[in-house]
């Protein structure tokens, strides 16, 4: 069966839809565009009102497609219950991993909760660029932050055997990948038979092979003096995205976060003073209900202490099921909107300012692929480079790097 596949959302979304469209090509289906496929697969995200809307849009295109014989599948986090109407298969993401089978053999759909749920039964997925692979270690959140919905359609935090885990990335260090991207809802709560993330990392880091690992998005709740000593493993990626939502106490206990600002400040110096270079990102949440603009003045004030490489900016919208939905301090769209300007401009010139730190410093860089006469990849900050020569992709090479202000990023010449 011809298949296309549209996906949303985080990294543990497109880690899963990887595994999925790998397990179909291998069964014989094969993948293509939306417009040759007989059967559409929506990967959806609920997360934001705005990522609620491309995934009816998606929705409504493939309806409209409307070919003699068209299936659609949607699966994600719109899709809380197993249910069909008409060529639309409704999936939830508890056995979002037997699609490959229903699609070898539809009448499964009938009795699908009969196969049980699983939140890791995926196959490792094959990429045709072998340097960078998502693997997908823990399921689920109960913290319960007052604007979110994940929570609610991904369920309790849920984490994946260590030895699964283990396994997999054995087999895909054999197989010649070279950076593995742990994923998950909230990785920071994995614990399997007692043993936390640091546990894991320090077995991870012990697989022979040359290869980093890479930790995504982590809450500040989950970072210690230990696994600041992890980070500086010279197979860790010395990158972080430290999600931290808002500079203003007052709202980041509105929003049930669980840390200060002051706190927050505490486990990022934990880290940048073994390592002044760390790469720190974030996620900030502008116009939260009840944001004024004292409040937003002390998210710019942290934003700028911490000094983060990139801040992903997201406009606060109400999801419904959640706490702050029913929050009605509502702060006007123009005032999101002005605010979100302010602090992507601030971003900008921070982005710029911890580039040019690189200038004529030596740096490990993970080749992607060339183009027009160069390599393109990240180095151990992940920092994107372009290397002055075209090299062998999926290789690291020591280089030393120079800022280019008219481009914006690091240029390299291999030493
Ligand atoms: S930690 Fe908070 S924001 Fe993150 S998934 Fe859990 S409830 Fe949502």
């Amino acid at each position: 069966m011809k298949f296309a596949v549209m996906s949303l959302g985080c990294r543990l979304n497109t880690a899963e839809i990887q595994s999925l469209s790998t397990a179909l090509q291998e069964a014989g289906h094969e993948l293509t565009d939306r417009d040759n496929a007989c059967l559409h697969i929506i990967n959806s995200c609920g997360v934001t009102a705005a990522s609620e809307r491309k995934t009816r849009r998606l929705l409504y295109r493939s309806i409209e497609c409307a070919r003699p014989g068209i299936k659609i599948i949607l699966t994600g986090c719109c899709a809380e219950t197993q249910r069909r109407e008409g060529s639309i298969y409704y999936i939830s993401n508890d056995y979002k991993y037997l699609i490959p089978d229903i699609v070898s053999d539809w009448s499964l759909f009938e009795r699908i909760e009969t196969r049980g749920a699983s939140r890791f039964a995926f196959k490792p997925a094959k990429r045709s660029s072998k340097t960078r692979i998502n693997i997908k270690i823990q399921d689920g959140c109960d913290n319960f932050c007052t604007y979110c919905v994940i929570p609610i359609v991904r369920g309790a935090p849920v984490s994946r055997p260590l030895s699964a885990v283990l396994d997999e990335l054995r087999e895909l260090a054999d197989a010649g990948y070279k950076e593995f991207l742990l994923t998950g809802v909230c990785i920071g709560s994995y614990s399997y038979d007692g043993q936390g993330l640091p546990y894991l990392l320090e077995k991870l880091l012990l697989v022979p092979g040359n290869f980093r690992v890479h930790l995504s998005s982590i809450s500040p709740l989950a970072v210690d003096e230990h696994i600041a000593d992890i980070l500086q493993h010279p197979k860790m990626v010395k990158h972080l995205s430290l999600s931290l939502q808002s500079g203003s106490g007052r709202i980041l206990e509105k929003m049930n976060r669980g840390y200060s600002p002051s706190a927050y400040m505490e486990k990022l110096e934990l880290v940048r003073k073994k390592n002044q270079t760390f790469n720190f990102t974030t996620d900030i949440i502008v116009g939260f209900p009840g944001e004024t603009d004292d409040d937003f003045a002390a998210t710019l004030e942290l934003v700028r202490s911490a000094g983060f490489s990139h801040v992903h900016i997201f406009r606060y919208s109400p999801r419904p099921g959640t706490k702050a939905a029913q929050m009605t301090d509502r702060v006007p769209e123009h005032v999101k909107s002005a605010r979100g300007k302010i602090l992507s401009r601030q971003c900008a010139a921070q982005k710029k300012k911890y580039y040019e730190s690189f200038q004529e410093r030596e740096s490990v860089f993970l080749s992607e692929g060339a183009k027009n006469g160069v390599s393109r990849g990240f180095n151990e900050y992940y920092v994107p480079v372009e290397s002055n020569t075209v090299l062998p992709a999926n290789e690291f090479f020591r280089i030393r790097t120079r800022f280019s202000e008219k481009r914006s990023i690091l240029t390299g010449d291999v030493l």
